[in-house]
């Protein structure tokens, strides 16, 4: 069992007391002389405990001024417990005192802004939590008063630049008609194609619009701000997606761009709609730019001496193609008062293992800061573009054990930190709110296809029998491996589009447009850049990137991006909530 414990969290009102601060009708006083930095912090202690061993889990919050780096320490209560292993900061133990300090990556704290950390331990006889901890030598128990009082008003909820805090709250989304026509021609579709979809950007030509292509249609990027106007809609989402090298760790969507035609990405795509975007004409329209999917963490974990990793991936590292042009992206399209960017950042199983999570939130701040750019640039994030991964998880939690093992040791699992996107998206939020990002980002959830309703579904927990048994028994997401990702059998649609559904979450949002397929499953010939990869292929026993699984995708896929009829009616079939 996990007990979650919440070290003595200073009080607010007290706090205030003791800064002299004057506090009349609302209105607040600062002090005149602020003496020194005060440290004001908060810690959350958890573990998760078998016999002989623990994971603990640690999340500091910095409640006082902003810090640049530092040192966490607590002593055990039992003489026992031993650190043996552990992440996202450097831990040395002397008899029971623990110290942890931070890596380079998460070393910066802003003020209200919090960090996770985590170890494996072991114990006899008992494992009691501390029951005092200290940041920089100051103890966290809201003893020493803050010489900067924390506000007492709400901080205005929109940013100083005119934008609104979430461009998805209090309006209508844009209804791409060429979807609708599509979703609109099979039986029943009539039920869900009123749901906003993102309109991709998925070459050049898709600027003026693209008649020939199998995906998208010959309407281009004004004549869908134009017919957004003429909806009366509020918002419009639009992918930006066509970085050189593409897709550099898959073949179903490679595009149009060499590796080194960074130049041409530029001048030929970002530019040209940034000049779209900026006319005047659209300034009432909340402009929402998904940027570059799959693009930043595929430099993280798909490079060379990784497994699965491969040469294109290590071409667009080098040569920066990525990081550079999702840099001139936020730079152009971010100067446009009424745009909104939420950059690409992967999903739970592909990320959610410490290995990943702090490194891919760093190399999204280096993109973010890349080519001029600055973080506040980046509105947001978006998690499980085009994925299938589940948005919760109720019979599965990441916490529990079953006779006395950890679930995060069993095959689907697999020591991942996380099991569901919701809490993956809220706790990168907090990474990345840590990395430097601002404290305000939102997250969005590509909730299109991870339903997984029917009959299918289970209705309560698996049995205890073994960790894999309670696991595969129990879980929503019925995937055979998590690394899979096309055109998954048995997925359906998932939470229709809406805004503000959790805290840290601005949407649930339908980005890929369901119904629309993610690669062929065998060769198709066709001059649109897409290729063959065989994850699509229902035959094939799988890679590194999927354990060597089989892809558990539906046979008779069409190219990426192209209709696919049998598709769509099983993910409304399988639709949770049902239609
Ligand atoms: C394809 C795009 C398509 C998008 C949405 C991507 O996989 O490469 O051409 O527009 O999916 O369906």
């Amino acid at each position: 069992m996990n007990v979650w414990r919440r070290l003595s969290a200073p009080r607010r009102a007290l706090a205030l007391a003791g800064a002299g601060v004057l506090v009349a009708g609302g209105l607040v006083t600062l002090p005149v002389t602020v003496a020194h930095a005060a440290t004001r912090c908060d810690v959350t202690y958890s573990t998760n405990d078998w016999p002989g061993g623990f994971t603990a889990n640690i999340t500091i919050h910095n409640l006082g001024d902003p810090i640049n780096g530092w040192t966490l320490g607590w002593t055990f209560p039992n003489s026992s417990q031993r650190v043996q292993q552990g992440w996202s900061a450097e831990f040395s133990q002397s008899g029971s005192q623990v110290t942890a300090r931070n890596l380079s990556y998460n070393g910066s704290l802003a003020t209200g802004a919090s960090t996770s950390i985590g170890f494996n331990g072991a114990w006899s006889g008992s494992n009691p939590k501390p029951t005092s901890f200290t940041l920089n030598g100051v103890t966290c128990d809201g003893t020493t008063p803050p010489t900067t009082p924390p506000p007492t008003t709400p901080p205005p909820t929109d940013p100083p630049d005119g934008r609104v805090d979430n461009p998805y709250q209090g309006v209508r989304g844009y209804v791409n008609p060429e979807w609708k026509a599509k979703a609109d021609a099979e039986p029943g579709g009539s039920r869900v194609s009123n749901n906003p979809t993102a309109v991709w950007l998925d070459r050049i030509a898709a600027i003026e619009g693209t008649p020939d292509s199998s995906s998208n249609g010959a309407m281009g990027l004004r004549d869908h701000l134009d017919e957004a106007l003429r909806q009366g809609a509020g918002y419009i989402q639009f992918v930006i997606y066509n970085l050189p090298g593409r897709d550099c760790a898959a073949l179903a969507s490679n595009g149009e761009l060499g590796p080194d035609e960074l130049p041409r990405y530029k001048a030929e795509y970002i530019d040209p709609i940034a000049a779209i975007q900026g006319d005047p004409k659209y300034a009432s329209l909340r402009i929402i730019n998904i940027i570059e999917i799959d693009s930043l963490p595929n430099l993280v974990t798909n490079t060379s001496g990784q497994p699965g990793g491969t040469a294109m991936c290590d071409t667009v590292k080098a040569n920066g193609a990525y990081v550079n042009g999702v840099g001139y992206a936020l730079a152009k399209l971010g100067a446009i008062g009424n745009v909104y960017n939420y950059i690409d950042a992967a999903h739970h199983g592909w990320i959610g293992w410490d290995s990943n999570f702090g490194p891919t939130a760093d190399m999204l701040k280096t993109a973010a800061t890349a080519s001029g750019s600055t973080v506040r640039n980046v509105h947001g994030f978006i998690v499980n573009t085009a994925n299938y991964s589940a948005l919760r998880e109720p019979y599965v939690k990441v916490t529990d054990t079953v006779n006395g093992q950890t679930v995060r040791q069993s095959k689907w699992i697999d020591w991942n930190q996380y099991v569901d996107e919701l809490s993956f998206a809220q706790a990168f939020r907090q990474k990345l709110v840590s990395v430097g990002f601002d404290a305000g980002i939102g997250m969005l959830i590509d909730t299109s296809r991870n339903g997984w309703g029917g009959s299918a579904r289970p209705a309560g927990p698996g049995p205890t029998t073994s960790v894999d048994a309670y696991v595969n028994g129990g879980r929503i997401d019925r995937r055979i491996h998590a690394g899979n990702w096309c055109n998954q059998a048995g997925a359906g649609l998932g939470e229709r589009p809406r805004a503000n559904p959790e805290p840290g979450i601005d949407a649930y949002v339908w980005v890929k447009p369901p119904g629309e397929s993610d690669g062929s499953s065998e060769y198709i010939p066709n001059d649109e850049g897409k290729g063959f990869d065989r994850m699509c292929d229902p035959t094939y026993g799988g890679n590194a990137r999927n354990g060597n699984n089989p892809t558990g995708a539906l046979p008779n896929a069409p190219i990426s991006g192209a209709w696919f009829s049998a598709q769509f009616q099983e993910l409304m079939r399988n639709a949770y909530p049902p239609l």
